[in-house]
């Protein structure tokens, strides 16, 4: 029978006739599709072979607020820790504009070429505003988006930055078992999180630019004191002396500040990230930094101090969430707060009133 819309009227639109049910084109598709959900154990073994579909679905667990993700995500960290720690891990910061996506596309690509392989992270707490586009976002990336050995990921969605950055963490661990021997963690120069991303890497890069000869002015002492190098970028075209001055002001400010833990002077230098001029002498540094620190042990010291730091962020995070989760706290703590305002309490004895109330309640589960 001839379809209706096989009519003149439809001229150019010719429909066939279909059949009751289509042959599977992909005889796997279906198969796929069921199995959305992988046990615990399946996930490490994805993870360990370097599967990135599977540690992504991973990292997704580890993002998602939702309790019973967030068990199976602790048990493949626990599962894959044995196999992490093998990266280099590198902080990069500047402010927004400094050109830090256009140059991780061209440090990144640097590191594959030498057949490195990548994965691009980020903080950002703030991301809901953009929706999750401000960092990572695999568009801002254009080359290293196309390479197989490069993992992008953008940051967990918007949270507390303590909750933000206990995500990322957790991420490392899972690249590194997935065999990533760099990992970037990537932040807005602009606030905490660059405490937050020094806490997790072993070397931490300021990306600045050369601007009108005040460039120092409006960068907070301490992320310059957290770098372990500070580059300055667009060192191409007329900007060259530019960046080159800036590049002596920053040397001479920084020998002012003390010597830091690592025994090792951070440096500064300049480039292009987008010509890719200077780019191995950046890479040059990181290890000649991570050889240094090797040898005189801070390397290690260093990551001992952050898995202790965590550790108690961790217990920290959980306390808070749980005391100001619990009913009983949640049904005093307005009326308490109320009476802080009008003086009827001071703010310590309202503090111990709702910890006692936490305290009682617990004790009588
Ligand atoms: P981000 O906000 O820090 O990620 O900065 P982007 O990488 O998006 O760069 C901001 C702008 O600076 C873009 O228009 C880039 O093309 C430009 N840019 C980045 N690197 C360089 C560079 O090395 N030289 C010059 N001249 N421009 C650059």
């Amino acid at each position: 029978m001839k379809h209706p819309k096989n009519d003149d009227l439809y001229k150019g639109l010719k429909v066939n006739k279909g059949v009751a049910d289509a042959p599977t084109v992909n005889p796997y598709l279906k198969k796929r599709l069921r199995r959305t959900e992988y046990t615990p154990a399946e996930f490490v073994e994805g993870i360990l072979k370097g599967n990135i579909t599977i540690l992504s679905q991973a990292v997704t667990l580890v993002e998602s607020a939702r309790q019973e993700h967030q068990q199976v995500a602790q048990e493949i960290i626990e599962k894959c820790l044995p196999y992490a720690g093998n990266s280099i891990r590198i902080g990069i910061t500047g402010v927004p504009g400094a050109g830090k996506s256009t140059s991780i596309d061209a440090f990144g690509m640097q590191l594959l070429n030498e057949g490195k392989k990548l994965a691009v992270l980020a903080i950002d707490p703030s991301s809901e505003r953009s929706k999750g586009s401000i960092l990572g976002d695999k568009t801002r990336m254009e080359e290293l988006s196309r390479e197989k050995n490069a993992f992008i990921r953008p940051s967990p969605s918007a949270g507390s930055l303590g909750g933000v950055a206990r995500k990322t963490r957790e991420t490392i661990v899972l690249c590194e078992a997935a065999g990533f021997d760099s990992v970037f963690v990537e932040t807005v120069g602009v606030g905490q999180s660059e405490t937050a991303v020094h806490s997790m890497v072993d070397f931490f890069l300021l990306i600045q630019l050369a601007g009108t000869g005040d460039e120092l002015q409006g960068i907070k002492r301490g992320i310059m004191e957290m770098a372990d190098g500070i580059i300055i970028n667009k060192a191409d075209g007329d900007n060259i002396e530019k960046a080159n001055l800036a590049a002596s002001q920053f040397w001479n400010a920084l020998h002012l500040f003390p010597m830091p833990d690592s025994g090792w002077t951070p440096k500064v230098l300049t480039y292009s990230g987008y010509y890719k001029l200077g780019i191995k002498e950046i890479w040059d540094m990181v290890n000649e930094y991570v050889a240094f620190t090797k040898q005189n042990g801070y390397f290690s010291l260093k990551r001992n101090k952050q898995a202790k730091y965590w550790m108690y962020e961790s217990i920290n995070d959980t306390l808070r969430d749980t005391f100001y989760h619990n009913p009983a706290v949640e049904g005093l703590l307005k009326e308490t707060e109320r009476k802080v305002l009008n003086n009827e309490l001071s703010s310590f004895i309202g503090a111990k009133q709702m910890i006692d109330v936490f305290l009682n309640d617990l004790s009588c589960k």
